[in-house]
């Protein structure tokens, strides 16, 4: 087999969606999980939180599915509603908890019969301006849905744009315009994903929406995940698969960008763009061998990626590298890339194997 592996730690995701819960003692949090519970697996996530989470939101329909499959019970959020119509009456048969972001999909709710009533999120746009209705509109939204036989729990929730730049004043606004729409008598409210749930109490709300901290990552570029107390749960581990010296000025990869400024030793790793790692790393992004921070050397390619080992002259054929995980934090190499822990961890590919301990 190819050497390249993500190893989940599903205790880690457990230990994360319990200190989300610490931080908001007497709420209650969605796990998200969309994306494949962010790249982990979201079956086995599912298995792994669903004795302890309140509840679980995905994107899609399809994804709702995929959890039902392994939690056949239990509050589900469908975090941007319906995308049509004629999937309402299989969210009422999945039992999920719909938001309602527009009035296409308010319409399409209050026209529909359905078997069984549905738990409804009225979403806010309280300054995002990606989904959600204006203040007024959900103020009539709550009007027309409070009697609807389609509604079982009417509630409220929003999105932050900036939370995880502490102290922005958008922050503010969008609390300030959620909390001025609680004098309607919504059932549950929830504004809080991880950014919040670690630094804005004010925005803790009845449900929290932890995401990227399930997955032992920083949603902050300030606060590591380890000074959060996060556990990273995901490594990616490959292997050395070739070592060879090359003579100063000879270059390595695609494009010849990198040119050893003295004799090299450069080694091949078994892990490319194809594979999720972001091909846009420059040189100099870090990986581990041995516990030591050794760096990447010319283009990533589609399934190889370089490294300069002149500084490592025991590492040899076989020996592991950790692309990210336990001891290199994702944020780290996101950032050397110039992403976020998030896109590196949601774009591992299927080829890559998953591995749970
Ligand atoms: N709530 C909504 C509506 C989202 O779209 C997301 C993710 O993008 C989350 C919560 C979770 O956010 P995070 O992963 O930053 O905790």
């Amino acid at each position: 087999m190819r050497p390249l592996v993500a190893t989940i730690d599903l205790a880690a995701i457990r230990h994360n969606y319990a200190l989300a819960k610490r931080c908001a003692p007497g709420r209650q949090a969605f796990a998200v999980v969309k994306a494949n519970a962010y790249g982990h697996g979201v079956r086995e996530v599912v298995a792994a939180l669903g004795e302890v989470a309140d509840g679980f939101a995905v994107a899609c329909l399809e994804e709702a599915a995929e959890v039902r499959a392994v939690l056949p019970h239990g509050r589900l959020l469908l975090l941007e509603g319906c995308f049509a119509t004629d999937e309402l009456p299989e969210a009422a048969r999945l039992g999920l908890d719909l938001v309602v972001q527009d009035a296409a999909q308010l319409d399409a709710l209050l026209a529909t019969p359905l078997a069984q009533p549905l738990n409804v999120w009225l979403k806010l746009d309280s300054g995002m301006h990606r989904l959600g209705l204006g203040a007024d509109a959900v103020r009539q939204a709550f009007a027309r849905l409070r009697q609807a036989p389609q509604v079982g729990e009417l509630n409220l929730l929003s999105h932050f744009a900036c939370a995880d730049e502490r102290g922005h004043a958008l922050t503010e606004q969008q609390v300030e315009q959620f909390l001025a729409l609680l004098d309607l008598e919504f059932d549950q409210r929830s504004l809080a994903n991880s950014a919040a749930v670690l630094t804005i109490p004010a925005a803790h709300m009845d449900w929290l929406r932890p995401g990227i901290m399930l997955y032992g990552a920083t949603p902050f570029a300030e606060l590591s995940a380890a000074e959060l107390g996060l556990r990273p749960a995901m490594s990616l581990t490959a292997q050395l698969i070739a070592v060879r010296e090359v003579a100063a000025g000879e270059s390595v990869g695609y494009g010849a960008s990198w040119v050893a400024a003295r004799p090299s030793r450069i080694g091949t790793v078994s892990c490319g763009y194809a594979d999720g790692y972001p091909r846009h790393a420059p040189s100099g992004t870090p990986v581990l061998i041995h516990g030591t921070r050794v760096p990447l050397a010319g283009r990533v390619s589609m399934d190889m990626l370089s490294v300069d080992l002149s500084d490592l002259p025991q590492a040899q054929v076989g020996d592991a590298v950790e692309l990210w995980g336990a001891q290199l934090a994702v944020d780290e190499v996101a950032q050397a890339a110039g992403t976020i822990g998030y896109e590196l961890l949601t774009q591992v590919t299927a080829r890559v194997p998953r591995r749970y301990r």
